[in-house]
């Protein structure tokens, strides 16, 4: 089997599909891996390192996508870059099933088999190959030090000879794997903290970590399948937003994080509560790219409102590519493995792993969400 890792063209991606250490091992099993010149650089993975662990450079990127028997990348596949794949040819990285569909598509017609890490089963078996639990670490993590860059108040009580500073206030909005990340990152530095989430099941979690839950008693099931939050009725939405709106206001730091796969971020912090916050306040949104969590918030930029900062980061994990990279590459290499157990591909359709994961085979359409959210594309042209 030969792997060819791509290099990403994605404007600010700055990580790589596989580091030099996975593929040290993955050659020692007699994998071939072919590296795109330059595909670490931005990590600061140079071409010399992947020599040195068994890989072979490859400068013309059109070779590479066109001769191995799987591409691994991070970002999804631009339209050149599919263009240059070979029938048959397999697939795995980011590829954004659900809110870009037409590139499935492609990928369909073009008789590629993709894989989308997205679709990785949220199972036990699976968990070191979640490569959105890992990505989404390295966001919760950054996402918290951004807000303490921000905030013009410590984090941490400080008892000092020029008096005592008192710990800020940080509210956490979504404590799912980003959010409960946020939460460690802003307790280590000191902060005083509370988190939310409509998923009653995440209260001891938050607790352990030494925050407060905020509760909220809603009438209706939260959870969906897989333990995702489902999208909420309006009548819970005024219900959570009578009790999150005292928490905001109070806050020196609100990071949310929330998200109902497939859909539109929800709208958590409204324009009102925004204005309701002390003037130096912080907002950092990490569903800035779905939307948002604040009303406020633009996908990139930071917006100063009456004194209060909101920040809507984008793609957090591209921000710190060594670490992102390292642990991206254990998820891709452990699938790989799933593919390949004796170094070549056989792909078994019964495993739920490779079955949840692949997105398009023999050009086809495997995922029925896909087809239906490509149906919803085609009826809005
Ligand atoms: P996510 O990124 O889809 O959402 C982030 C958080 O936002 C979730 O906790 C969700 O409940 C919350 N949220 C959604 N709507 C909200 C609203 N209106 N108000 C407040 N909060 C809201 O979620 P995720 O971090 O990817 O994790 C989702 C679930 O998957 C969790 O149950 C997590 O424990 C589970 N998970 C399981 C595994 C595993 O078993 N291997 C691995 C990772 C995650």
């Amino acid at each position: 089997m030969k792997i060819g890792v791509a290099k990403e063209i994605e404007v600010g991606e700055r990580r790589v599909a596989l580091v030099p250490d996975v593929i040290a091992r993955l050659t020692k099993q007699g994998v071939e891996v072919w590296v795109e010149k330059g595909a670490g650089e931005a990590a600061f993975f140079s071409d010399e390192t992947y020599t040195a662990a068994g890989a072979k450079i490859i400068s013309d990127p059109a070779t590479l996508w066109g001769e191995v028997d799987v591409v691994v990348k991070v970002a999804p596949p631009k339209e050149a870059e599919i263009s240059q794949m070979r029938q048959g040819g397999v697939l795995i990285g980011f590829l954004n099933p659900l809110g870009n569909p037409p590139v499935v598509a492609q990928l369909a017609s073009r008789g590629v088999t993709a894989f989308s890490m997205e679709m990785i089963p949220r199972t036990s078996r699976a968990q070191s190959m979640d490569a959105l639990s890992s990505q989404a670490g390295v966001a919760g993590y950054k996402a918290t030090l951004i807000a303490a860059a921000a905030c013009p108040k410590f984090f941490p009580m400080l008892t000092t000879a020029a008096g005592t500073i008192r710990p800020a206030k940080v509210f956490i909005m979504g404590a799912g794997v980003a959010g409960l990340q946020a939460i460690a990152t802003a307790r280590r530095l000191g902060a005083v903290v509370e988190a939310f989430d409509i998923r009653p099941a995440v209260k001891e979690e938050v607790q352990s970590l030494g925050a407060k839950f905020v509760e909220v008693q809603l009438a209706e099931e939260t959870v969906a399948a897989g333990g995702y939050a489902r999208e909420i009725s309006e009548e819970s939405k005024r219900r959570t937003q009578e009790v999150v709106a005292q928490h905001i206001a109070a806050a020196d730091v609100v990071i949310t994080t929330a998200q109902v796969p497939g859909k539109k971020a929800p709208v958590l912090v409204t324009e009102e509560m925004v204005l309701a916050m002390k003037p130096g306040s912080v907002i950092v949104d990490l569903a800035a790219e779905q939307g948002g969590n604040c009303a406020l918030t633009q996908a990139g930029k930071d917006v100063v409102v009456q004194g209060v900062t909101i920040i809507g980061p984008i793609n957090l994990p591209a921000s710190m590519p060594v670490h992102a990279s390292q642990m991206y590459a254990k998820n891709v290499s452990t699938l790989l493995q799933l593919m390949a157990p004796k170094g070549e591909l056989i792909l078994n359709f019964e495993d739920d792993i490779i079955r949840d994961t692949c997105l398009t085979h023999q050009g086809e359409i495997r995922s029925e969400r896909v087809r239906d959210a490509l149906e919803a594309v085609k009826a809005k042209v």
